[in-house]
């Protein structure tokens, strides 16, 4: 039964529809004596040669493209007989029509698709800046620790750390962003500081090769364990060299040629029997042979002749990426090739943005970091996959179209990879119906989290719920506020939203008003679980309808005496109330919940302040609040059901 429940009749603007050319004349004419604006070509030249438009463009993104304006395509289609709003999905029909009436040349390409040639032509551009020799320089190697669990990676990578800081300073302040760098007899090793394969082989199978050398420890009193043999095989298949560090030799069961013994069996010889492996005896506990093993890898390095372009535009892999609350999207690059630099149009997967800032493995600000070098970047617009390439765009522009390009591809795909079956989904409170009827309803959902730990654990725990009857599909996954997009996704598969932690802001809730959107937002997993696996058996809890009663933007922060921090904010909508329910959201994301606790407009203490008007709001115990974050007040209401 199509639509069910969902959403009626499908819209306008879906897929697209071919359409007779007889209706369209009819229509023509019967419009045009109605005294609708009737489209006049423009004289404006169109572009010279052929233009690429991607399949599924609206007029706004046509008309531009074509020199001319979203409205010219609207009424142009209108003369057409097809009512279409600028916003809507246009047919390559309609498309190809406008081209032809403007007397341009299109080609017509699926949504990606062209980003993904230009992304490929950009990154041609640095390949051939790589191919002159006389500009490759040695870089550090970047070197990745695995082994078996309990075999002492941790505290290895603990212990290189401490003790060779580069630029040594005894006792400064390190942080763990992903990777660090140590330096050695006046030369830079830099090691990727998650250890174990996991995040080894969930980089490579993301077609990262960010690893020069494997160091594969294992622990003297235990010897080779299955997670070693496997460990040993991944950095096989990775095809770089390894080195053996054999730790716990400070333990009085601990029995090294054993362990050699053992690795011989999987064909790692040591040296020192003929073979080519280097092994090297360690205790990570007592600080002993680590010196040994930095030597040992120096070695390695150097027989590897790593080289890259110091110079040039940046290019690399993200290896750890994450949503701060007070610094938005936070990702650890390292740099491959090329002088990653403050202000570079960085992109980075789908992610992209002006480099903001770059923070180095010890927490300070660095305006460039060179090859094998791991920073941290501030400034993207998404939170970016530990996998992700990053590369350093021309300009703005490009990164820009680039990265949203691919985050549009990448929903693309993530839509059919995840299900054939995305037709269209049933509501959550109709689920129970459909199922009574005997009919297999399948339940989209848009989930949006806070942090990817909630969203994997939310994922894992709804696809629990899934019965014969009822298949969940996740029609898109990410972390961060819920944004236009994610309506716009939710409604063209009859999606519901599942927010965890974050807020759709206005712009979305009104666009999910309009297109009829179901947005549930969660701050406990259990109650997502509780509310869905209700619904699921007809017993969807009574809503709570949150109305949000006021929305104020803060312009600036400041502090009074004995009052401590107060918010000065302007009042964009509704009624700022003193004692309601609070939240302040930054990106979309909930950062701190509570009451206001004092309300005052200039010196007065007041009880309510509408939109339109400023006043400053007290901070009681959360102070960490930043101009343009957003402070929302809402009410519960219940919803009866029908
Ligand atoms: P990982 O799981 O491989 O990261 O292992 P950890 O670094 O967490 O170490 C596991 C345990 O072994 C910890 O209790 C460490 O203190 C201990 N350990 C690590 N290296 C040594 C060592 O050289 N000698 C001894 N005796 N214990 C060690």
């Amino acid at each position: 039964m199509p639509g069910a429940g969902g959403r009626p009749g499908g819209r306008p603007g879906g897929p697209r529809r071919p359409r007779r050319k007889g209706r369209r004349r009819r229509n023509r004419e019967e419009l045009q004596p109605q005294g609708i604006a009737t489209y006049t070509p423009q004289d404006a030249p169109v572009p010279e040669g052929e233009v690429v438009i991607e399949r599924g463009s609206t007029a706004k993104d046509l008309g531009p493209k074509l020199n001319r304006s979203a409205a010219d395509v609207v009424r142009f289609l209108l003369q057409q007989g097809e009512m279409i709003t600028a916003t809507q999905t246009l047919s390559d029909d309609m498309i190809e029509l406008f081209a032809a009436d403007v007397a341009a040349a299109v080609r017509l390409v699926d949504p990606g698709q062209e980003q993904e040639v230009g992304l490929q032509q950009l990154l041609a551009v640095l390949d051939e800046e790589d191919e002159n020799e006389e500009d490759l320089r040695l870089r550090p190697p970047v070197i990745t620790v695995l082994g078996h669990v309990d075999h002492g990676k941790t505290l290895l990578l603990d212990r290189i750390r401490s003790a060779n800081v580069a630029g040594d300073e005894a006792g400064g302040i390190t942080q763990h962003i992903g990777a660090y760098q140590v330096e050695k007899d006046g030369r830079l090793l830099t090691f990727i500081d998650t250890p174990g394969h996991e995040a080894f082989t969930a980089m490579r199978a993301r077609g990262a090769e960010a690893t020069d050398i494997v160091v594969l420890v294992v622990a003297a009193d235990d010897g080779v364990m299955p997670t070693t043999v496997e460990a040993l095989a991944h950095a096989r298949a990775a095809e770089v060299p390894i080195v053996v560090a054999i730790n716990k030799v400070d333990r009085e069961n601990a029995d090294p040629d054993r362990v050699r013994q053992q690795l011989s069996e999987q064909g790692l010889v040591p040296e020192a029997w003929g073979g080519d492996t280097i092994m090297v005896e360690i205790s990570a506990l007592q600080n002993l042979g680590i010196d040994d093993l930095l030597d040992n890898l120096l070695v390695v390095a150097e027989l590897e002749d790593l080289r890259a372009n110091p110079e040039g535009r940046a290019y690399g892999v993200v290896l750890e990426a994450k949503l701060d609350v007070g610094r938005g999207p936070v990702a650890t690059v390292l740099v491959q090739r090329g002088l990653l630099k403050v202000g570079d149009p960085m992109v980075a997967g789908a992610a992209w943005g002006r480099v903001r800032a770059l923070i180095d493995d010890r927490g300070d600000q660095v305006k460039e970091a060179g090859p094998s070098v791991p920073v941290q970047v501030l400034g993207l617009s998404e939170v970016a996959e530990a996998g992700d390439d990053f590369v350093i765009a021309p300009d703005d522009r490009t990164a820009r179209r680039v990265g949203e390009t691919r985050g549009q591809y990448a929903r693309i795909k993530n839509i059919a990879a995840d299900s054939s079956a995305i037709t269209t989904g049933v509501k959550l409170e109709d689920i129970f119906e459909q199922i009574q009827k005997g009919e297999a309803a399948t339940l989209n959902l848009v989930l949006k989290a806070d942090v990817n730990g909630s969203l994997e654990a939310l994922t894992d725990s709804l696809r629990k719920l899934e019965r014969e009857e009822v298949k969940i599909v996740f029609v898109h996954r990410a972390v961060g506020g819920i944004s236009e997009n994610d309506v716009q996704l939710a409604a063209t598969t009859g999606a519901t939203i599942i927010g965890f932690n974050v807020r759709p802001d206005r712009k979305s809730r009104d666009l999910a008003d309009t297109e009829d959107v179901e947005i549930r937002t969660y701050e406990i997993i259990y109650q997502v679980l509780e509310d869905i696996g209700n619904a699921l058996v007809g017993l969807l809890a009574p809503e709570y309808e949150e109305l949000i009663t006021g929305e104020a933007e803060v312009r600036e922060v400041f502090r009074v005496p004995r009052i401590g921090a107060v918010a000065g904010c302007y009042v964009r909508s509704g009624t700022i109330t003193r004692n309601a329910g609070v939240r302040f959201l930054r990106e979309g994301t909930i950062i701190w919940k509570g009451t206001v606790n004092s309300l005052r407009r200039f010196k007065d203490d007041v009880r309510e302040v509408a939109a339109g008007f400023e006043c400053g709001i007290g901070l009681s115990d959360f102070q960490d609040l930043k101009p343009g974050d957003v402070i929302e007040t809402f009410a519960r209401r219940e919803i009866p059901r029908s």
